[in-house]
């Protein structure tokens, strides 16, 4: 395993729920594994007045409980070494002193700020960086979505951050991208000469990403009620992965030949905006269900949601991309809270023959069909015909399976593993760069816009389905269905 470059990595928000349940047990996965150097060292920064053997206490019982391979005492002990705890309020200027004295002398070392803290925080900790002379040539600063409200909010941010750190130095995380799914979506489409001549309209009738949770927003209302499914997901996760299925090939694999091709797909989606919000959106709003078989309440029953919000826990997109490529193959993306399964897939659906030749009996109305399938399992199904055993010819689809995980044998990177590895290394390919989030925006901002001006309340949809029936109707107008409902 690659050791790394000594660094020290400064973690705002560091007692918080995602520096506690996901970034500080895959740093302890990474120094497991010995990628860590002697002189790396991790710093928990917050507001909150605790010791070090405290934050330490709190780290190790979040590291046993999301331990992958067991929790090793040993290399426990080792880590908590290199585990400090710095006292800092990115909204209060110059309270940076703890923080200027723990770096100081650390100046020939990779230095990371990762901001894991509520965004509106971003801008005040990055003026402070630079105020107290934090920023070297060797520092990277990473920022945790949602980046921003919109195309300004989102601007405002990136302004001040620009201001400290140049464009090489920003890490925008979408920890999507650091799936092992997603990384075997480009070695498909780019490592493989077979689907490429299919990858293409005339070959592809339609393609659609689905992101479901069987989650409701938990603890998270207030934050989620000023966000809402647009913002939360598509922004981002399924823009991305759109992105990816549709992008052309890049020359090198190089960060910025990728994100150049991305930016590309991503300027060439057609505008939504005013009615064709009507035609070509869904939004939607879970009422009271069942989640996994449990009675679960409604969104406006959750707590810290207001009993009149409108905002949506459910969105169904029709996307088109307007290029030589792509013209006239939708894209349906379609995700939400408390629906009927965790999923996480892509389907591509292939052109029906042009003409059977089996009679109508023997016909079966299922196109060829490739899944990508990034959760529950990490596989890649293609569906085909084939002749149902028997006396007469009966086509029936049958799949071909690769499940990757069995396949290799060997654990797969968390998402979070994956990229704070690439964040030390320098590695931009699987982080946003500004002109991908803005161009983001671009397509996102009509889309609320529109819903603001000319649609009504969000759709119910109960709990524990598949979210409004006019997510249905929208597809079913194409003449299609989404995968798995007829
Ligand atoms: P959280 O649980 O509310 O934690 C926030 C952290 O920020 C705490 O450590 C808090 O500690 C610290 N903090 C708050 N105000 C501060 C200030 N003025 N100066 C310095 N530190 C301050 O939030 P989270 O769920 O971990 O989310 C963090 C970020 O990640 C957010 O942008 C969120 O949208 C994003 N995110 C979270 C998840 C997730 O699963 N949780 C997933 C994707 C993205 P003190 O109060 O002690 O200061």
């Amino acid at each position: 395993m690659e050791k790394l470059q000594a660094f020290d990595l400064v973690l705002f928000g560091g007692t918080g729920d995602l520096a506690m349940r996901k970034l500080l047990p895959a740093l302890y996965r990474r120094f497991i594994a010995g990628q860590f150097p002697a002189e790396a060292r991790v710093v928990g920064v917050a507001r909150g007045d605790l010791t070090r053997d405290a934050y330490r206490a709190q780290v190790e019982a979040s590291c046993r409980n999301h331990a992958v391979d067991g929790f090793d005492v040993a290399q426990w002990v080792a880590f908590a070494e290199r585990l400090h705890y710095v006292r800092a309020d990115g909204a209060r200027p110059d309270s940076f002193g703890d923080l200027v004295q723990f770096l100081r002398g650390r100046e020939a070392f990779t230095r990371i700020f990762f901001l894991s803290t509520a965004p509106t925080l971003f801008a005040g900790i990055c003026d402070q960086i630079g105020s107290a002379g934090l920023a070297t040539s060797l520092s990277r600063v990473v920022l945790e979505k949602p980046l921003g409200q919109d195309l300004t909010s989102a601007s405002q941010i990136n302004a001040h951050v620009g201001a400290i750190f140049s464009e090489p130095q920003i890490f925008r995380i979408d920890h999507y991208l650091g799936k092992e799914a997603v990384q075997n979506l480009l070695a498909l489409r780019f490592g493989n000469a077979l689907f490429e001549p299919l990858w293409r309209r005339g070959r592809i009738r339609h393609v659609q990403i689905t992101v479901a949770e069987t989650l409701g927003v938990e603890t998270r209302g207030p934050f989620y009620d000023q966000t809402g499914a647009l913002r939360d997901m598509v922004q981002n996760h399924l823009l991305q992965l759109l992105c990816i299925i549709a992008m052309e090939p890049p020359a090198t694999s190089d960060a910025d030949a990728m994100r150049d091709e991305k930016l590309k797909v991503l300027r060439a989606l057609r505008p939504i905006a005013g009615r064709d919000v009507l035609n070509k959106t869904v939004r939607g709003q879970y009422k009271a269900g069942a989640a996994v078989g449990k009675p679960v309440v409604a969104y406006l029953d959750e707590t810290g949601v207001p009993a009149d919000s409108t905002t949506e826990t459910f969105v169904a997109i029709k996307a088109e991309i307007d290029t030589w490529r792509w013209a006239g193959v939708p894209f349906y993306l379609r995700t939400g809270k408390r629906l009927q399964e965790k999923l996480s897939e892509i389907v591509i659906t292939f052109e029906d023959v042009p003409h059977s030749i089996f009679d109508a009996e023997a016909r079966s109305q299922s196109p060829n069909r490739l899944t990508i399938a990034l959760q529950p399992k990490d596989s890649i199904t293609l569906t085909i015909l084939a002749k149902n055993p028997g006396e007469t010819m009966r086509l029936k689809p049958v799949n071909l399976s690769l499940d990757l995980a069995d396949s290799f044998k060997t654990r797969q990177l968390d998402a979070y593993e994956r990229l704070l590895t690439d964040i030390i290394k320098g590695n931009l390919t699987l982080f946003m760069r500004r002109d991908e989030l803005d161009a983001a925006w671009r397509w996102i901002d009509p889309i609320r816009e529109g819903w603001q001006q000319y649609d009504g309340p969000p759709k119910l949809y109960t709990a524990g389905s598949w979210g409004p029936a006019a997510a249905n109707s929208m597809i079913s107008r194409d003449g299609f269905s989404w995968n798995g409902e007829t």
